[in-house]
């Protein structure tokens, strides 16, 4: 084919030829381009959020996170970086020796070859990250919010100064409802992820895996993990998750498997709630302790799975509905497991809120969709103060409007963390391996990083971190999304 353009007037020729070697300098800047492991990957930025396809064997599945997300990666490992520093005083290189000691032996080959594969697939894009920092991201709330608070108490805490005592951390508003309560009888669940701006901001990856083995899944997330992290996600088995942390829970087993192990794990295996419930409580260490709501449309049943690590109770429901705000239910779990979590105190973040989801769902009983979801997402109501008030007992969260913060999970006044993103599904849409999500506030109020910093100083060592987030519109999402136009949900 080339041959017949020496035929053509030289001047054209010339642009040719220097149109080739163009696209070999490209070429050579990225030699991985054709690189097999990438087959059929492919990554859409929409509404605020990176979609990402991912398919194959789990080495293929991890050079594809890494390489397409590579500099959300670097982007993302940076924010752990400055965080864990602040909140718990240890440098970097403590968080890369308890992933290559603690975690990673405890870890199934499936998964090591995944984390190696975002190592190397960053890699290739020139990001100088190993597969230590890398496993130290994925396991980045369990070793700083439930191993180092296990190491500080073992060690009696001596030299660590009380500005530095990391707490279990209380992230998210979350419900799931079935039978009676939805419109139709299928499940609805929805999630907004209550944490730090800075990681918030970055929390907007959807993730469509195609595994060789096990289910596909849809679920978001942040860059280079294995799992979701705020865990909502469905799988083509029918399984429909999400969860909400266990406000000051105290727990850690180093011989345990990594939470965040688990939770992909149970995302791509499970097929029915007794197998997530099965798979979730298998070597559990403890670390990043929930209470998991589930659904399986296949039959209509919801459950949750209050995952301590001595009590692991389980409600299920057929027709009913389960709240998430980081309350815990099992007084067993609350007398053994935590650091004296009180359930009365109806003016702490996850009381008002529980109180709010009951207002909420039992006044629209029987009428409860993923349109109704998205509003209750964006709530504002302060139950406590019964006033209309965008703060940190409102389903919405916006913690940084808080002159109280929320000191039990360490969020000093006007801490800048709150509900900054938001998903939603039924169990139509599951079928159909589709959910929507919203990236900032639920609400769609926007933050910006500069007045924030300006007015609160005391948050200047985030500066490097924190930055605008500007909401996007509800959009759908949906497993294949290359096929798909861009949609907007309608709200
Ligand atoms: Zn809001």
């Amino acid at each position: 084919m080339f041959a017949g353009r020496f035929r053509l007037a030289a001047g054209f020729a010339v642009a040719i030829l220097s149109l080739a070697v163009a696209a070999i300098a490209s070429a050579s800047t990225a030699p991985n381009v054709k690189d097999a492991r990438l087959a059929g990957a492919y990554r859409l930025e929409r509404g605020g959020w990176t979609y990402v396809h991912l398919q194959g064997t789990p080495e293929q599945i991890g050079f594809q996170n890494g390489y397409l997300l590579a500099s959300e990666i670097a982007d993302f490992s940076h924010v752990i970086k400055v965080e864990t520093k602040h909140s718990t005083n240890r440098d970097w290189q403590f968080y890369r020796e308890a992933a290559r000691t603690i975690l990673w032996p405890h870890i199934d080959r499936e998964y090591q070859q995944e984390l190696k594969g975002i190592a190397a697939g960053a890699e290739a894009r020139g990001v100088k990250l190993d597969v230590w920092d890398i496993v130290a991201m994925n396991g980045w709330m369990e070793l700083s919010e439930y191993y180092v608070p296990w190491l500080d108490r073992k060690s009696h805490a001596a030299n660590v100064p009380a500005k530095f005592d990391p707490k279990a951390p209380g992230n998210c508003s979350a419900f799931i409802a079935t039978g009676s309560y939805t419109k139709g009888g299928k499940i609805v669940i929805a999630h907004n992820n209550w944490s730090s701006y800075p990681e918030d901001s970055r929390w907007v990856i959807v993730y469509d895996i195609q595994p060789a083995y096990g289910h596909r899944i849809l679920m978001d997330g942040a860059p280079g993990l294995i799992d979701s992290a705020d865990d909502f996600g469905i799988n083509d088995a029918g399984i429909m998750v999400t969860e909400t942390t266990i406000s000051q829970f105290v727990g850690w087993n180093s011989n345990g498997i990594p939470e965040f192990v688990r939770a992909r794990k149970a995302m791509q295996y499970a097929n029915s709630i007794d197998d997530y419930i099965a798979i979730m409580r298998k070597g559990n260490n403890g670390g990043y302790a929930n209470d998991w709501l589930i659904g399986d449309r296949k039959t209509g049943e919801i459950a949750v799975l209050e995952l301590g690590l001595k009590h692991t109770a389980v409600w299920r429901k057929k027709d009913g509905y389960f709240v998430g705000s980081n309350f815990p239910r099992d007084p067993a779990l609350i007398r053994d497991e935590t650091e004296g979590f009180d359930s009365k105190d109806m003016s702490s973040s996850p009381n008002a809120r529980r109180a709010r989801w009951k207002q909420l769902i039992e006044a629209n009983k029987g009428k409860i969709d993923v349109p109704m979801a998205e509003q209750f997402l964006a709530d504002h109501e302060d139950s406590f103060l019964h006033e209309k008030k965008a703060d940190q007992r409102s389903l919405c969260g916006h913690v940084d409007e808080s002159k109280e913060g929320i000191s039990i999970w360490g969020w000093k006044p006007y801490y800048p963390g709150g509900a900054a993103q938001g998903k939603a599904t039924d169990s139509d849409m599951a079928a159909r391996m589709s959910f929507v999500a919203r990236a900032g506030h639920p609400c769609g109020e926007n933050f910006y990083a500069k007045p924030f910093l300006a007015a609160h100083p005391e948050y200047v060592w985030m500066k490097p971190i924190l930055k605008d987030m500007i909401a996007g519109p509800w959009m759908v999402f949906k497993a294949g999304a290359r096929a798909q136009g861009p949609e907007h949900s309608g709200q």
